[in-house]
């Protein structure tokens, strides 16, 4: 017998036949001796609807609590309902807002961190056999307002109550049978992974394969509640994903490969090689709070250096901007700029422990004569940026150069 905390998505939940769909999943959990504590988020495209309601107003900072006031009605509304399905099927059942459970966060609204979660009412429904149903991505401040955690935060939701709880798992329940090893609209034999570190997700997440919120993961990974991506329209197993040792398993050198082409590309050229540099470079575009990724400089023989880095693509223009600017303050001689680039990064714990991961990618990428403009590394990822119109093709090459289509033995 297991503690679950099962989080239902939109798309599981998007109409009344979806909830009597979770309804039966649930009590098959119930059927199966499992205690289960659930997190919705709201039906469908029903938080866009909202949030769109909002833009037609206007929103600044000024009306962030009532944004999130508004925000927070889609997931009370399923919580209701699916309560009385379950009811309706002769099990216990009782919804609940983030407020009424006591999930303390910020004041922060629109993007709330969860401080402290009160378990009293959970641990008493789960002691008469009644169903907790949550609602997700809400909280409430000190002062009782209202708050949200940023799209997609049901899942941290459901991690952070399964952590207070010391659920033995938290069940994320969506519309994909897992995470895969890249996207199966550009791969065809992508291959949903049997498990994944933290690690690997937290790189695969923040690169595009948007499957579970970014918090959720480092909330997963610091409190340890293995988290298993599921799908609620079949009974596929769906990935698990744990700590590294908890894993019990050797690892793959590869687990999977993530893009993104949501990047720019931004190089000063002819800059002299001298002692704050690249701050003087960095600090106003940080200044314009413009998040930086990649960044390389190297130095010529004539000790002037090129100095190049990626942003959002929403940002480039006004990066540019900026850069114009710094440009003519450090007489630097030209500032040059692309965003027609892509990201691809090659996750994998394995890596660690295995050298010629490297050379293997930039042979797959020579023998299709891509060329790579940029090339950063960590433990587990090696990412490059390239031209984002090879950006299939390299995708498909190395799925298949490190052989990802096939089931790790
Ligand atoms: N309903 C919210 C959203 O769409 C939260 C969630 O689904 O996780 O962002
Ligand atoms: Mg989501």
């Amino acid at each position: 017998m297991a503690l679950l905390v099962q989080k239902y998505g939109g798309t599981s939940v998007a109409s009344i036949p979806h909830l009597e769909n979770v309804a039966r999943r649930i009590l098959a959990s119930r059927e199966a001796g499992h205690q289960v504590v659930v997190v919705v988020s709201a039906m469908g495209h029903e938080t866009d609807r909202l949030d769109d309601l909002a833009q037609q107003i206007g929103v600044n900072p000024a009306t962030h609590r009532e944004v999130d006031v508004l925000l927070s009605t889609g997931e009370q509304v399923t919580t209701a309902l699916l309560a009385m399905v379950l009811m309706k099927h002769g099990c216990p059942a009782r919804s609940y807002t983030g407020g009424q459970i006591r999930i303390l966060t910020d004041s922060a609204y629109t993007k709330a961190r969860i401080l402290e979660i009160e378990c009293d009412n959970l641990r008493a429904d789960l002691t008469l056999g009644t169903v907790a149903v949550v609602a997700g991505f809400q909280g409430v401040d000190a002062d009782r307002n209202i708050t949200t955690l940023g799209r997609g935060g049901s899942d941290t939701t459901a991690v952070a109550l399964a952590a207070a709880l010391g659920a033995d798992e938290c069940q994320i329940y969506t519309d994909v049978n897992g995470v895969y090893t890249t996207d199966p609209r550009v791969v065809d034999s992508a291959r949903c992974l049997e498990r994944l570190t933290f690690e690997e997700m937290l790189e695969l997440a923040s690169l595009g394969s948007r499957v579970l919120h970014t918090r959720a993961v480092e909330f997963a990974s610091k409190y340890r509640v293995p988290i298993r991506v599921l799908s609620s329209f079949n009974d596929s197993p769906g990935t698990l994903i744990t700590n590294e040792d908890d894993s019990g398993m050797e690892q793959p050198i590869i687990s999977g490969i993530a893009f993104t082409q949501d990047e720019a590309k931004l190089t000063v050229l002819g800059v002299k090689d001298i002692p704050g540099i690249a701050s003087r470079i960095l600090g106003p575009i940080s200044d314009a709070n413009i998040e930086v990724d990649m960044i390389v400089q190297n130095v010529a023989a004539d000790n002037s250096t090129d100095f190049t880095f990626t942003v959002r693509r929403t940002d480039y223009q006004q990066a540019l901007a900026v850069l114009q600017d710094v440009a003519a303050q450090i007489g630097a001689r030209q500032v040059s700029g692309d965003n027609r680039i892509a990201k691809l990064s090659l996750v994998g714990v394995g890596m660690r422990s295995h050298a010629g991961v490297a050379s293997k990618m930039f042979k797959t990428m020579a023998d299709e004569s891509i060329n790579i403009q940029m090339i950063s590394t960590s433990e587990i990822k090696i990412s490059v940026v390239i031209d984002e119109k090879y950006l299939e093709l390299a995708v498909r090459a190395l799925h298949a150069a490190f052989d990802l289509a096939a089931a790790s033995a």
